[in-house]
C-alpha cells in the first residue's frame, strides 16, 4: 500500500552481499494478536552487522543475493499500533526490543535458557533464518519482547539495553564477589559494559587490555579510577618482561569467562588452569536480562549514554558502516542509526 507517495512506507536496510548494503521501501508489518508494531528510534550497529556487511555472512554462512537480510538488533522505539490480544502495551510506549524470537515451546524455552532455544529467531541473524533485524522505520514484535522504558531514558539508552543486556548475563554468570578484580580483555562496547556491570555488582578493582590506545583511553574516561588499563601493543617488549595476563589472575583460583564468538578455535593452557582450580564459564546473549539492564540504567548505577559516540539519520546508513569498519580510529565506541 503507498503512503505518503512511497512505495511501501517502511525504510529498511538490507545486505545483498559484500559491501552491498541497501536503503529499500518495503511494505510496513502489520502486528499479529500478540503482537505490537514499533517505529524504530534508535538502532546500534553491533560487531556482527559489521561482519555481515564486510564479508557478507559470518563464518561459514553467507546471505544468497537471492535472499537479502535486514540488518539490526539493538534497538528502541515507539509502539504505533497493537494486535488484538495485546494488554500490557499501548499506542505511545517507548520499548526497548529485545531482538530473539524464541519457540517458547523447546525444553530450553521451558526450562528459562530461552537464549539457548533451538529454534531462535534472532533479528539480523543467518541462524535459522535469514531473519529480518530492526534496522528500518517500522518492526513488529512479540508483546513479552517489549520492554518499556522509564521516562527519563532516551531511545539512545534504549537502543543500548541490548548490548548491556550481554554483560549483565555474563556478569550474573560469572557471580564475582564483592571487594574482587577482574581483567576486561578488549575495551569495546561489551567489554566496557562487562566492567561498568561488574562495578555495579562490587568489584572495586578493574583491569582493561586493549591494542588500541584510542579505546583504552575512552575506558578510562568511561570508568574513572577503578580502572587500569594494559596495551597489548607493549607486550612483549624489552622492559616490559612481565606477561600481561598475570594481571588477569595472579595466583589460584577466580573464574574466566569467555564472551561472543571470536577465533574459533583458541589454545588455553589446560595443565595451569587445572592445578589453579581456574574455573571457565562461556555466555551467550542472554534471558531474563532486559528488566534488569534497564534499571541499571534508569538508577544510573551503569550509564551508557556516553558510550553513544555517533549518530547518523537511516538515509546514510552507508556512511555509518563505512566509519564502523575503520574499527578503533576516530574514538568510536557505539555508531547509532536512527533519529536523534
Ligand atoms: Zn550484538
Ligand atoms: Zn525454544
Amino acid at each position: 500500500m503507498a503512503r505518503n507517495g512511497r512505495v511501501g512506507g517502511n525504510l529498511t536496510v538490507r545486505v545483498h552481499k559484500a559491501y552491498d548494503l541497501r536503503l529499500e521501501d518495503l511494505e510496513r508489518p502489520e502486528p499479529k494478536e500478540d503482537e505490537v508494531q514499533i517505529q524504530v528510534k534508535a538502532t546500534g550497529i553491533c560487531g556482527s552487522d559489521s561482519h555481515y556487511y564486510t564479508d557478507g555472512g559470518i563464518g561459514m554462512k553467507k546471505i544468497d543475493p537471492n535472499v537479502p537480510m535486514l540488518l539490526g538488533h539493538e534497538s528502541a522505539g515507539i509502539v504505533s499500533a497493537v494486535g488484538a490480544h495485546v494488554t500490557s502495551l499501548k499506542i505511545g510506549d517507548r520499548v526497548a526490543i529485545e531482538p530473539g524470537t524464541n519457540c517458547t515451546k523447546c525444553r530450553r524455552c521451558k526450562t528459562g535458557q530461552y537464549n539457548l532455544c533451538e529454534n531462535m529467531r534472532f533479528c539480523g541473524s543467518l541462524i535459522n533464518g535469514p531473519n529480518n533485524g530492526t534496522m528500518r522505520e517500522y518492526i513488529v514484535c512479540r508483546e513479552d519482547l517489549c520492554h518499556p522504558l522509564p521516562d527519563h531514558l532516551s531511545y539512545e539508552e534504549g537502543a543500548l539495553i541490548e548490548p548491556l543486556s550481554v554483560a549483565v548475563a555474563s556478569v550474573k554468570r560469572t557471580n564475582p564477589d564483592l571487594g574482587s578484580h577482574i581483567f576486561v580483555l578488549g575495551a569495546g562496547t561489551i567489554g566496557l559494559l562487562c566492567a561498568a556491570v561488574a562495578r555495579a555488582r562490587g568489584c572495586t578493582s578493574i583491569t582493561i587490555a586493549d591494542i588500541n590506545e584510542n579505546r583504552l583511553a575512552f575506558a578510562k574516561d568511561y570508568l574513572g579510577d577503578i580502572v587500569r588499563t594494559i596495551n597489548l601493543n607493549e607486550y612483549p617488549k624489552k622492559g616490559h618482561d612481565e606477561d600481561p595476563m598475570a594481571h588477569a589472575q595472579p595466583g589460584a583460583g577466580g573464574t574466566v569467562m569467555l564472551i561472543g564468538l571470536g577465533t574459533p578455535n583458541v589454545l588455553m593452557p589446560l595443565w595451569i588452569m587445572t592445578s589453579r582450580e581456574i574455573n571457565t564459564l562461556t555466555n551467550f546473549r542472554y534471558a531474563n536480562c532486559y528488566p534488569t539492564a534497564i534499571s541499571l540504567v534508569a538508577s544510573n548505577a551503569v550509564p551508557v549514554k556516553q558510550l553513544v559516540t555517533h549518530r547518523f539519520p537511516l538515509q546514510q546508513v552507508n556512511e555509518a558502516f563505512a566509519l564502523m569498519t575503520k574499527g578503533g580510529a576516530d574514538n568510536i565506541v557505539k555508531i547509532q542509526i536512527g533519529e536523534f
